[in-house]
């Protein structure tokens, strides 16, 4: 027998269910493919930072795959449909018996996994596992068999299940009898730009470690600092997660391992963590129930009338970190730097776009992917429906966040705002959220933007905006 295994956003070797269920029989050849798809991945608008992340952390799995005598073949193509022909023909060559693949949750991926089971139906066995979630897609519902509209009953429910589920995580296969060849990892056809391997080391090792650093050291006061962005209080492990280098499964288990007690304490750092987990379960679970949201649709209809802003020159000045409003500044520069953002100036920043410049929350949505280096489409949209309130559960219309009041409670220093505003750095701390009426004070003028709007105002034409929407609905 022969068995493919299929990577796609699961680059690793332990707990991946596809790859442990091809390596069970120890007679039949593992053969592993890993298909780029730069094209593809320009219209997702993913990040060249997350292409540099998937391309270092590919070249770490062909050497783990390589020390288990399992071969990866590389292959590069244009698109989902041409890496479907590819496959299928790739199957058909080397009269392979068995195809093995966990699921992606997308529309496009959905699409591709359908052609290519419908065309290797008459050629080979198919498996497909659910992999990248704890619980699969339709598996936590209501007692009318529906997805949950809101998260907290979601959430319980899910809880509940998790307690009677299978969530062991998979070793790492055998290694096999024949020896490999390994196969060379030729870059990507896609823009480059610089990631840093200090702050995103790649594989599974520095994965796990840092997984494992969090939850001894840092989960019990996650609860207390997780908002603070000056801090490190939050695990980043979202790039690893959202690339398949890590699985929920073993964030679940090092948790429990670490604090045998989350589920009974709902106030511990580490329950807070585990809700976080399932939070990016809900929005996974959200989009297989409303496949709309894959095609950037809100949650609720009527969201779609309100009259967005044009104004390009607002979109840039956000994007460039120049809005006059520093907490919102340091954190868009944090993300043009790094590829990654705190999970409180995500909300701050989002807001902002969206109820303060009254700028569609796509042209945020396609930002936040195009620079992101943990870019996930469930999340990222989950994200930006609730700061827009067009989503389920989501943040009501008439709640906007106060940017400089929201700087003040969560960076009351300013220590965050100055490591990316060198240009505040005389600012003293009781006015670092609103420099410039300290520059007039002090006579002087700071090489820093003025308030792009002012938010009392923005706030009264966005509250009207999605009043006058919801009329016209
Ligand atoms: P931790 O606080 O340590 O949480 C652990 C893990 O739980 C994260 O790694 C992540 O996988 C998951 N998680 C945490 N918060 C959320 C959440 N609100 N929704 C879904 N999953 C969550 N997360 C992404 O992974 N990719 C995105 O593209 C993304 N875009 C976002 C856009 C907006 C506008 C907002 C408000 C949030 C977005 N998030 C996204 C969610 C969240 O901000 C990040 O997951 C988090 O900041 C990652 O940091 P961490 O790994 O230290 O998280």
């Amino acid at each position: 027998a022969t068995h493919v295994v299929w990577f796609r956003n699961d680059l690793r070797i332990t707990d991946n269910r596809a790859l442990h269920a091809a390596c069970q029989d120890p007679q039949a050849k593992v053969i592993a493919v890993y298909i780029a798809t730069p094209e593809q991945w320009k219209q997702h608008d993913m990040a060249p930072r997350q292409a540099a992340f998937i391309h270092q952390n590919l070249q770490c799995l062909v050497h783990a795959l390589a020390g288990k005598n399992i071969p990866l073949f590389y292959h590069q193509c244009t698109d989902f449909t041409a890496s479907a022909k590819w496959l299928v023909d790739f199957c058909q060559k080397n009269e392979v018996t068995d195809l093995f693949y966990n699921r992606q949750y997308e529309l496009n991926e959905r699409r591709r996994d359908d052609a290519v089971t419908e065309l290797l139906a008459e050629v080979c066995g198919i498996h497909s596992f659910d992999d990248a979630l704890l619980l699969p897609p339709g598996s936590v519902v209501t007692g009318s068999g529906e997805m949950y509209k809101v998260f907290t009953p979601f959430r319980n429910a899910f809880l509940q299940r998790l307690t009677h589920s299978d969530v062991r995580s998979l070793p790492a296969p055998k290694t096999r009898d024949q020896a490999c060849e390994m196969s060379e990892i030729k870059p990507f056809d896609y823009s480059q730009q610089g990631l840093d391997s200090v702050l995103f080391p790649a594989g599974e090792e520095a994965a796990l470690q840092r997984l494992r650093v969090f939850c001894r050291e840092h989960v019990q006061d996650y609860a207390q600092q997780r908002d603070i962005p000056a801090v490190d209080g939050t695990s980043v492990l979202s790039p690893y997660l959202a690339v398949g280098v890590l699985s929920p499964r073993q964030c679940l288990n090092r948790l429990l391992a670490e604090c045998p007690d989350t589920l009974e304490d709902g106030e511990s750092g580490a329950f807070v963590w585990l809700n976080e987990l399932v939070w990016r379960e809900f929005y996974r679970h959200l989009l297989v129930a409303h496949p709309k949201l894959c095609r950037h649709k809100p949650f609720i209809a009527w969201t779609d009338h309100v009259h967005w802003s044009g104004d390009i020159e607002h979109l840039t000045a956000w994007q460039q970190g120049k809005t006059g409003y520093p907490i919102v500044d340091a954190a868009m520069r944090q993300l043009n730097h790094t590829g990654w953002m705190h999970n409180r100036l995500r909300m701050i920043v989002a807001s902002f776009l969206v109820k303060d410049l009254l700028i569609n929350w796509r042209a945020g949505e396609r930002y936040f992917m195009s620079q992101l280096i943990d870019g996930d489409l469930a999340a990222n949209n989950g994200g930006w429906q609730w700061a827009a309130s067009s989503g389920t559960d989501a943040a009501p219309y008439f709640r906007i966040f106060n940017p400089t009041t929201q700087g003040e409670r969560f960076d009351k220093k300013g220590d965050f705002i100055r490591r990316w505003l060198p240009e505040l750095a005389d600012v003293p701390d009781s006015d670092i959220h609103h420099p410039h009426q300290w520059a007039m004070k002090q006579c002087r003028v700071l090489d820093y933007p003025q308030p792009l709007v002012d938010h009392a105002l923005a706030r009264k034409q966005t509250l009207q905006a999605f009043e006058d929407a919801k009329r016209r609905a």
